[in-house]
Protein backbone atom coordinates (compact mmCIF):
# COMPACT_ATOMS: atom_id res chain seq x y z
CA UNK A 1 0.00 0.00 0.00
CA UNK A 2 1.47 3.64 -0.29
CA UNK A 3 0.30 6.55 1.42
CA UNK A 4 -0.74 9.77 -0.99
CA UNK A 5 -1.01 13.01 0.62
CA UNK A 6 -3.70 15.73 -0.85
CA UNK A 7 -1.40 18.93 -0.61
CA UNK A 8 -4.30 21.18 -1.09
CA UNK A 9 -5.87 20.14 2.42
CA UNK A 10 -2.91 19.44 4.27
CA UNK A 11 -1.95 22.00 6.67
CA UNK A 12 1.18 21.13 7.52
CA UNK A 13 2.80 20.50 10.95
CA UNK A 14 3.32 17.03 11.16
CA UNK A 15 1.10 14.70 12.95
CA UNK A 16 1.29 11.94 10.13
CA UNK A 17 5.27 12.03 10.35
CA UNK A 18 5.23 11.58 14.53
CA UNK A 19 2.46 8.81 13.45
CA UNK A 20 4.66 7.13 10.75
CA UNK A 21 8.32 8.71 10.91
CA UNK A 22 8.91 5.43 8.96
CA UNK A 23 7.61 6.19 5.20
CA UNK A 24 6.30 10.10 6.63
CA UNK A 25 9.38 12.48 6.70
CA UNK A 26 8.78 16.19 6.72
CA UNK A 27 9.86 18.93 4.47
CA UNK A 28 11.76 22.17 5.89
CA UNK A 29 8.03 23.82 6.05
CA UNK A 30 6.71 20.86 7.70
CA UNK A 31 4.94 19.62 5.01
CA UNK A 32 5.12 15.75 4.59
CA UNK A 33 7.22 13.84 2.27
CA UNK A 34 6.39 10.38 1.65
CA UNK A 35 9.09 8.32 1.27
CA UNK A 36 8.17 4.86 0.45
CA UNK A 37 5.76 2.39 0.07
CA UNK A 38 3.94 1.07 3.69
CA UNK A 39 5.46 -1.89 4.29
CA UNK A 40 2.86 -4.45 5.57
CA UNK A 41 3.42 -4.56 9.05
CA UNK A 42 2.96 -1.48 9.37
CA UNK A 43 -0.58 -0.83 7.40
CA UNK A 44 -2.33 -0.68 10.95
CA UNK A 45 -0.29 2.78 11.77
CA UNK A 46 -0.54 3.74 8.48
CA UNK A 47 -4.39 3.68 8.67
CA UNK A 48 -4.65 5.27 12.01
CA UNK A 49 -2.61 8.62 10.59
CA UNK A 50 -5.42 8.24 8.00
CA UNK A 51 -7.84 8.38 10.72
CA UNK A 52 -6.02 10.85 12.39
CA UNK A 53 -5.17 13.44 10.21
CA UNK A 54 -6.92 16.47 10.68
CA UNK A 55 -7.09 17.53 7.22
CA UNK A 56 -8.72 14.37 6.10
CA UNK A 57 -5.60 15.19 3.29
CA UNK A 58 -3.61 11.23 3.79
CA UNK A 59 -5.29 8.44 2.44
CA UNK A 60 -4.05 5.04 1.56
CA UNK A 61 -4.12 3.52 -2.17
CA UNK A 62 -2.24 0.65 -4.20
CA UNK A 63 -1.10 3.50 -6.53
CA UNK A 64 2.10 5.13 -6.76
CA UNK A 65 3.18 7.00 -3.66
CA UNK A 66 4.28 10.98 -3.37
CA UNK A 67 2.03 14.17 -3.01
CA UNK A 68 -0.61 15.16 -5.06
CA UNK A 69 -0.09 18.59 -5.89
CA UNK A 70 -2.79 19.55 -7.81
CA UNK A 71 -6.99 18.66 -6.58
CA UNK A 72 -6.96 17.00 -10.54
CA UNK A 73 -3.57 14.37 -9.62
CA UNK A 74 -5.97 13.88 -6.49
CA UNK A 75 -9.00 12.28 -8.29
CA UNK A 76 -6.38 10.44 -10.83
CA UNK A 77 -6.81 12.65 -13.74
CA UNK A 78 -3.51 14.48 -13.83
CA UNK A 79 -3.57 14.72 -17.52
CA UNK A 80 -3.04 18.35 -19.13
CA UNK A 81 -6.11 19.73 -21.02
CA UNK A 82 -5.68 19.97 -24.50
CA UNK A 83 -6.39 23.79 -23.91
CA UNK A 84 -3.35 23.75 -21.29
CA UNK A 85 0.36 23.15 -22.21
CA UNK A 86 2.44 21.81 -19.48
CA UNK A 87 4.25 24.97 -18.98
CA UNK A 88 1.27 26.73 -17.54
CA UNK A 89 0.50 23.36 -14.96
CA UNK A 90 0.84 24.20 -11.50
CA UNK A 91 4.37 22.68 -10.89
CA UNK A 92 5.09 19.95 -8.66
CA UNK A 93 7.01 19.59 -5.36
CA UNK A 94 10.75 17.61 -5.30
S1 LIG B 1 -1.54 14.90 9.51
FE1 LIG B 1 -2.66 15.54 7.67
S2 LIG B 1 -2.72 17.79 7.75
FE2 LIG B 1 -1.12 17.08 9.19
S3 LIG B 1 0.80 17.11 7.98
FE3 LIG B 1 -0.04 15.04 7.82
S4 LIG B 1 -1.29 15.07 5.95
FE4 LIG B 1 -0.92 17.20 6.53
Amino acid sequence: MRLRVDMTACEGRGLCAELLPEVIALDDWGFPIITGEVPAYLEDEACQAVRLCPRLALRLEQGQAGRASHPSAVRGRDKVPANQDAGSRIPHRP
